[in-house]
């Protein structure tokens, strides 16, 4: 296959898109492989459609390898599949929801663990049909609150969506394993580097639940990795150990003091070394302090009388040398939605003084109060004493105060003990590319798919959910493989497998390379053959590197005495070979990779 570029439909551009802030946007952009229709919204060009085309192909091979059965299912959905799960609601405002002509309510498709639910109750009836593993390739939509980095986090995006139903839990087991492996492959097959993260399970509802995420220092989700173990866990996910409770007995009442310019958790920890107060006879720590952030808490739904429920006022507890971690929190309290609350909340209690807000004064008023789990019964911490400029020394958790409950909220530092009890976290970030998880029987359930078992009895199969972000991937793969002059794919995703230059006026080298576009094309490979006739050596070496095919072969002025230049955007080499040797080498290279 042979495409020439005096006649491709392509223009690449001198500059970055002003709305462009990370390298793959920018550069996927200026080399002419997306355009951009509206926020989250974009276009594949012929280019940029080959490499989408390239990667589904893979994802396609690997779950076909897995037993998987290609479907399809429409984007636009009525509502009642999803109004049957209650997600037609939860799934808040990124749902993307549409009236008909006749009113009737339809949405497009965020995810579709309801068609599959309901296509495999209307399909199968007996154990005999399991297991099964179904997936499809399809555009999703979700109305994301940032849409980001162009295809990156799109509000139209291509995903790969897999379900598994087995009769078991063990079966289930089976599946996500094999669906593990196939993700493996799938990322070693794109060069993508990554971990595999424990995550949480989300809106999804289910327990088991692992995150791909590719290393990448423009990622949104931040991960750890221990240093000693193989664990690595979504920041979501992490589970703080929990101290040992300590005995309340004998431990000195609270003591309020008077703690002018303390406004900041520094200045509070000087002042208490100057005041000489101690905790377990040493020095105070930020550690020793308790933050009281308040959040407003908003239930998903409306109450009996069809109103949305009011959020509910609630104070977060963590240690004073943390911040609250709002993805943490978020996490923490879906479905539920959480935001800070604004001057206008602080200005309608007045026992909310901000600056100064304890968790006193919030049990006294009746605030539901959640904290951070190291603030177990026994423990003793400085707090705002719920009046200016004033503290508490030695308030103690089970005595003094009791939360309504623990809360993941506390940011995870860096140096923090592994959860799994083997050496330290560090912190890495990362793009999320792919997502297993076991849901259990949530959806079955709510279709009331019923098979007959082999005792003849009703039983309902269990469901695992598992993504792949297919146009994700093109983003990704952009991101970890570029340079500053350009894009740089892996063998396995390039548009096209070599990009062929003329870069000599003489006829003779035109035809010469005219004649070795064709073998190449006749040996099998897809060649982009740079023929523009007025366009200038040093443009097109300028596009090559840009468009990013891993092999560019150039014939140039070498080509008087027989030799033609090969460049390996891989690995940044230049080696010169035998015109007639070009086609061997370059087959016996694209063989290797
Ligand atoms: P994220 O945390 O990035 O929003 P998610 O948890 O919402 O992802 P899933 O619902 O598990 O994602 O979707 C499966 C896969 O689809 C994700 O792993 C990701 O690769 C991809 N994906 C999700 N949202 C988007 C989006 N807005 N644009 C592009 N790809 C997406
Ligand atoms: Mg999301």
């Amino acid at each position: 296959m042979i495409t020439r570029m005096s006649q491709f439909f392509l223009r690449t551009l001198r500059d970055n898109p002003a709305d462009a802030e990370v390298p793959s946007h920018q550069l996927l952009v200026r080399a002419g492989y997306i355009r951009r229709v509206a926020p989250g919204v974009y276009s594949w060009l012929p280019i940029g459609l080959r490499v989408l085309r390239k990667i589904e192909a893979v994802v396609r091979e690997e779950m076909d390898a897995i037993g998987g059965q290609e479907l399809a299912f429409p984007a636009l959905l009525p509502r009642e599949a999803y109004e049957a799960t209650g997600r037609w609601t939860e799934y808040g405002d990124a749902l993307f929801r549409l009236k008909d002509r006749k009113g009737a309510d339809y949405l497009l498709g965020p995810t579709h663990e309801e068609m599959f639910a309901s296509v495999v109750k209307s399909e199968f009836n007996s154990y005999k049909d399991f297991p099964v593993i179904l997936y499809q390739i399809q555009t999703k939509y979700r109305d994301e609150e940032r849409p980001r980095a162009g295809i990156l986090r799109g509000r139209e995006f291509v995903m790969k969506d897999s379900y598994s139903f087995n009769m078991d839990d063990e079966g289930l087991e089976k599946s996500y394993q094999l669906h593990r492996t196939a993700y493996q492959n799938i990322f070693n097959r794109l060069g993508i580097e990554y971990a595999i993260c424990s995550a949480t399970s989300g809106a999804m509802g289910g327990s088991a639940s692992e995150e791909f995420l590719a290393v990448s220092p423009t990622g949104e989700d931040t991960f750890v990795r221990s240093t000693e173990s193989d664990f690595a866990a979504n920041v979501e996910a992490v589970v703080t150990p929990v101290p040992e409770e300590r005995p309340i007995e004998g431990l000195a009442e609270a003591k309020e003091y008077e703690t002018p310019n303390a406004e900041t958790i520094e200045a509070l920890v000087d002042w208490a070394n100057q005041e000489g107060v101690t905790i377990d006879g040493r020095a105070v720590e930020a550690a020793d302090t308790l933050k009281c952030i308040l959040v407003k808490v908003s239930k998903p739904g409306t109450d009996e009388e069809g109103k949305p429920f009011a959020p509910e006022l609630t104070g977060v507890l963590v240690p004073g040398n943390r911040e609250v971690d709002m993805k943490r929190l978020e996490a923490a309290m879906e479905p539920a939605q959480v935001e800070l609350a604004s001057e206008e909340d602080f200005a309608k209690s007045s026992f909310l003084v901000k600056g100064y807000v304890g968790p006193l004064a919030l049990q006294e008023n009746g605030v539901k109060v959640l904290a951070d789990p190291r603030v177990v019964k026994g423990s003793s911490w400085i707090t705002g004493a719920d009046k200016k400029e004033h503290h508490f020394v030695g308030v103690v958790a089970g005595r003094d105060f009791t939360p309504d409950g623990t809360v993941e909220a506390a940011e995870i530092l860096e140096g923090d003990a592994s959860p799994d009890g083997k050496g330290t976290l560090t912190l890495a970030r990362g793009i999320e590319i792919g997502h297993i998880f076991q849901l259990g029987r949530k959806y079955t359930e709510a279709f009331d798919v019923q098979i007959l078992d082999e005792s003849g009895k009703r039983a309902v199969p269990t469901m695992g959910s598992y993504g792949v972000g297919v146009s994700r991937l093109v983003a990704v793969v952009a991101e970890q493989m570029h340079d500053e002059a350009g894009l740089r794919w892996p063998q396995s995703v390039a548009p096209f497998d070599i990009h062929v230059v003329i870069a000599n006026k003489d006829a003779a080298a035109g035809e010469a390379a005219t004649k070795l576009v064709e073998q190449l094309s006749s040996a099998g490979h897809e060649v982009l053959f740079d023929d523009r006739p007025k366009v200038s050596p040093g443009v097109k070496f300028k596009d090559s590197e840009l468009l990013g095919m891993p092999l560019v072969l150039v014939v140039g002025r070498g080509f008087a005495d027989g030799v033609v230049e090969l460049r390996n955007r891989l690995i940044g080499e230049k080696v010169e070979i035998a015109y007639d040797q070009a086609v061997a080498e370059i087959s016996k290279h694209l063989a290797k990779a």
